[in-house]
Order: structure tokens, then sequence, then C-alpha cells
């Protein structure tokens, strides 16, 4: 089930790119990023060069390709978009690369999952507009130095500590995308309704938000499920009532936590005593993948203050005792 997933699904390439922010002055949240990046790409217009080369970096699912696709509008420059899986020949990057024309954008996704050659290639790119291409094979192959037009390269990365330091350093400027709040994630909403021509009341806003895991991603699938609730079973408007009957209904809690991650938590504590336990221990007692609990589930049962994370495994908070309804060894009774 992916209603809660913060992962982009391709079903939905279409509406969420009809839901992208444009401008910066669009972006919702995010206020100190917002901030040093208009500073950032002024300050190069006024010189006229290409700004410094971009790292974002961040969970998904909150806005680091709409963002890349900013910067390329606030420039007036065109995009080129890749990834860090799709570059796994130095040729590839080479031909990307030299297509380049003055002040475009180049963004790379999963910038941490690039192939060391084409990484090493990159090196020179950002720092002397230059590519070295190598022709021929073996001793008698020869590196021909190729200059490429200045660029500024945009790079997304969810683990931002799997970066090499010397690709982390060529960056000029870095941004930590955060969680969004909920009162954000309300205007986030709002302006997606708008868009999909849904009638959200302010109520059903902040109901939907408050389950949406501080992810805009989220926030608008949850928004287009419960328009569908509304539309069929009401009479079309959202209001808080209609939200949290819809949401009831595809089993996301009052807390945004749905089906697996309660049964991570539920296995925790009634199978576990609380634990600590291996997350590869939990994921089998759920019948989950690892990676599933360990990307998917984990991050936001810690930042819920569900979970904490020990040396020695995964350990229940007493919240999530309470969450589940039940009381936390040593708690006093009543
Ligand atoms: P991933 O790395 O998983 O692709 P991402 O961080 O690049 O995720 P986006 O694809 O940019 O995220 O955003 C996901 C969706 O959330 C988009 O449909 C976009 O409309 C919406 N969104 C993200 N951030 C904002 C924002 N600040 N304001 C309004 N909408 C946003």
């Amino acid at each position: 089930d992916t209603t809660l997933s913060p992962l982009a699904v391709p079903e939905e390439r279409d509406v969420e790119s009809s839901l992208r922010p444009k401008r910066l002055s669009e972006f919702v949240g995010q206020a100190r990023v917002r901030e040093q990046l208009q500073l950032v790409l002024e300050g190069a217009m006024r010189r006229g060069s290409p700004p410094d080369h971009v790292l974002l970096s961040g969970p998904p699912g909150l806005g680091k390709t709409s963002l890349s696709m900013i910067i390329a509008a606030e420039l007036g420059s065109a995009i080129r978009i890749t990834s860090g899986p799709a570059l796994e020949r130095a040729g590839d990057l080479a031909a990307m690369l030299s297509n380049l024309l003055e002040g475009d954008v180049l963004f790379i996704d999963e910038i941490h999952r690039i192939a060391r050659p084409a990484e090493e290639m990159l090196y020179l790119a950002m720092e002397d507009f230059r590519v070295d291409v190598v022709v021929g094979k073996g001793p008698g192959a020869t590196s021909i130095p190729l200059d490429i037009a200045p660029f500024t390269l945009v790079g997304a990365t969810t683990r931002s500590g799997m970066l090499t330091g010397p690709l982390r350093d060529r960056f000029g400027f870095t941004a930590h995308m955060e969680f969004y709040e909920p009162h954000e994630l309300e205007q986030v909403l709002t302006r997606s309704a708008v868009i999909l021509g849904v009638d959200l009341r302010p109520d059903g806003a902040a109901e939907i938000a408050s389950r949406s895991r501080g992810t805009p991603r989220i926030a608008n699938r949850l928004l287009r499920r419960v328009r569908d609730y509304a539309e069929v079973r009401a009479n079309g408007a959202v209001t808080r009532e209609v939200a949290h009957s819809a949401l009831a209904v595809y089993d996301v809690d009052e807390l945004g936590l749905d089906r697996l991650d309660r049964a991570v938590l539920g296995a925790l504590v009634r199978s576990f005593g609380g634990g600590p336990v291996g997350i590869s221990t939990l994921a089998v007692a759920v019948g989950e993948e690892s990676t599933t609990v360990e990307e998917v589930c984990e991050p936001y049962l810690v930042r819920a203050g569900m979970l904490a994370r020990t040396p020695r495994g995964r350990v229940a908070t007493a919240a999530a005792w309470q969450h589940l309804g039940l009381r936390a060894p040593g708690d006093a009774p009543g």
C-alpha cells in the first residue's frame, strides 16, 4: 500500500507535475532554504554568471525536484534532468555535459548513487567546466580535454552522508530540506485544491495536514483520496468530518501512521517487550523487507517520538505504548 509512502509513484507523475510550484514565491515552507537560495540566485544574476552548484538534501517527497525546476525558472535557464543510477557510464555523463548550453541547469537526482567514473568526471566539470574524454582503450588510449559551457549543477540526495567528500566539497551551497509543519502543509493543500478544483474547507485541510507525515507528496495524495470519498459518499465538500471518515477507510490514523507502522510498533511492544530489537528481526516479525521498515516506517516513527534507535536496537517509547492503548512496563497503573 502506497498511501503513506513518501516515494514517487510512476502513475502519479502527471498529477504531481501539475501540482508543482513553478516559482520560488509559490514554494510553500522551507523559509530558510528559500531565503538563502534567493540570495544565491539573485547574486549570480547580478553578476551575470551561473550561480554556485547547489546540493538539495533531505527525505523524499519534500520538494527537491520542484526546487531544482524553480532554480532553472528563476534563472530563466533550461533544465536537463537525470539521476545518479542513470549515469552508470562516464560516457553517458560526458554526452550530457557536452550538450549543455551556457547557464543551463543540470539536475542529478539521487546523486549519491552515481557510479565512480562518472563522479570523477563531474569533479572537473564542476570545477573547471571541462571534461576529459578518453578515446581508445589500453596503452594507446588518450584523453582529450573538452571545454563545456558554464552551467549549474543541482544535485538531490536523500542520503547526504553517502556522498564522498570531494563531491560534497564542490557544491557551493547546500540546502537541508526539513519536514513541513502542519500549517505549511495546509497551505500546500489549499493551493493543490484550487488546481484540482476540490472544495477543500479549512478544517478539512487541517485534518489532512496533520496526518501527512510532514511531507507534501503525501499531503497531495491524501487530498486526492479524500476527494474521491467526498464525491462518492458526501456532497463533494472536504470538511473535517469527511476527511476523518475517508482517512479511516484508508487506514491512516490520527498521527499519520498506517497499518504497517502500527504492526511494527505492535510487534515491538507485544513480541519484544518494547525492545531493544534489531531492525531485521522486527521486519521478519511483520513480514516486511527490512529496507521498507528502515527507510519508510522508521524515519517517521522516530520523528513522531514513537521509536528510538539505540546502539542495541530499536526501542518503543512511552508514547508508542500509549498510542497502542497499552501500558508501558514500569508505568504506574491507572
Ligand atoms: P523525490 O526525491 O522522491 O522525487 P522530491 O523531494 O523531489 O521527491 P517533489 O517531486 O519535488 O519532491 O515534490 C513532490 C510533490 O510535492 C510535488 O507534486 C509537489 O507539487 C509537491 N510539493 C513539494 N514541495 C512543495 C512545496 N514546498 N509547495 C507546494 N508543493 C510542494
